[in-house]
């Protein structure tokens, strides 16, 4: 299986104007790719596909001789990327959805060089990559596995890499739980176990440092000014920082998840969202999907099951009898069955209804018994 480590790397001065000179020609490179495919369609509904475009990589170079600075896997990924963005654009016609067009690379929005499987090398102390050269690397925990790709990021200044290996599974000893999870927008999870996890203080804080920001961005009408410009870069840290408290969240929260249980069930964030939800719930989304992906990586790596349910109707469904209506959920924490009478926290009925969809009922009671005692 794949995992992926990533590092903080610290290059000099002048490696670092050569990776911004790489990134701008990428972005370059990228955007005229995507021109020449749009304009071959339109003038003669003709589609170009990335590898037709990669046998010019090197007239490119004769031509554009910068181009011959960049490792040409690098130039070739770009063109990849750009494939894949098609691709999704078709599948997304295919299946009926608003299909938004491949976009072009605004100066901010290109920040990465791929090299998908040579042209790299790491030690202790440096990482090394062809056409570049050596860059300070701090490797705060070591890199297991065999490295299949490596992958530069420029973040708000700063410079990371990610490795991508292929590492062993790490089977967990069996424990015989079983536990259903029911995010929600009040807590960030609730377990059938009758567990509340909370989005962290911290993380809470940020939130709200960030809005603040960013309301201080919109009040800067003028757009050049040296005072909004600060501002935004303001903004951009406070997003990295708390797109890293989650993800550290994610991570502990997911992780205990996976040590305690065999079966993890959980809701399928694609069917029935809109019905089940408000808008609140879709702006969660986000945060749910990472946090649902690396549940599942998780348990990959460790062996644990994870079930994806269909979740319409769990937050009104009574888990010991099963009546389903709306009159049950009495507020948006108490559930009251209006047919049996059963009385219990809103998310946690939905969470055992959850896991009730995964498992055979058997050890559903078994779980519903077990947190009664
Ligand atoms: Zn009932």
């Amino acid at each position: 299986m794949l995992k992926a480590f990533r590092y903080r790397l610290n290059p000099t001065k002048a490696q670092e104007a050569v990776l911004n000179e790489q990134l701008w020609l990428c972005r370059q490179l990228y955007n005229s790719a995507l021109q020449e495919r749009r304009d071959a369609y339109k003038k003669a509904r003709k589609t170009i596909t990335g590898y037709d475009q990669m046998k010019y990589l090197t007239e490119i170079k004769e031509a554009l001789p910068e181009y011959k600075g960049i490792y040409s896997q690098v130039l070739q990924d770009v063109l990849k990327r750009l494939d894949k963005s098609f691709q999704r654009f078709f599948s997304r016609i295919k299946v009926g959805r608003t299909p938004g067009y491949p976009r072009f690379q605004g100066r901010d929005r290109y920040d990465s060089l791929c090299y998908p499987q040579s042209g790299f090398s790491v030690s202790d102390k440096t990482a090394f990559f062809s056409k570049i050269g050596n860059i300070r690397i701090r490797l705060h925990r070591p890199l297991e596995g065999k490295i299949k790709t490596a992958t530069i990021r420029r973040d708000c200044g700063e410079w990371y890499v990610s490795y991508v290996c292929e590492v062993e599974a790490q089977p967990l000893p069996v424990t015989g739980n079983s536990v259903g999870v029911d995010v929600g927008t009040t807590w960030f999870a609730i377990t059938s176990d009758g567990e509340f996890v909370e989005n962290p203080r911290h993380f809470q804080n940020s939130m709200k440092k960030l809005r603040v920001a960013q309301r201080s961005v919109s009040r800067k009408k003028n757009k050049r000014s040296n005072r909004r410009r600060k501002a935004v870069q303001h903004v951009a840290k406070l997003h990295r920082k708390v797109s890293r408290q989650r993800l550290d969240f994610h991570h502990k929260t997911a992780g205990k998840l996976i040590k305690e249980n065999d079966l993890i069930a959980h809701e399928d964030l694609n069917v029935g969202g809109m019905g089940r939800g408000n808008l609140a719930r879709s702006i969660h989304d986000v945060g749910w999907s990472q946090f649902f992906s690396l549940l599942s990586q998780k348990a990959e790596c460790a062996a644990r099951s994870i079930v994806r349910v269909d979740p319409r109707y769990t937050s009104q469904g009574c888990n010991p009898c099963g009546y389903v209506s709306k009159a049950n959920r009495l507020s948006q924490s108490r559930f009251v069955c209006q047919q049996c009478g059963h009385t219990e926290n809103a998310d946690v009925n939905a969470a055992r209804n959850i896991l009730g969809r995964a498992v055979p009922s058997g050890i559903n009671v078994a779980v519903v018994n077990a947190s009664v005692a």
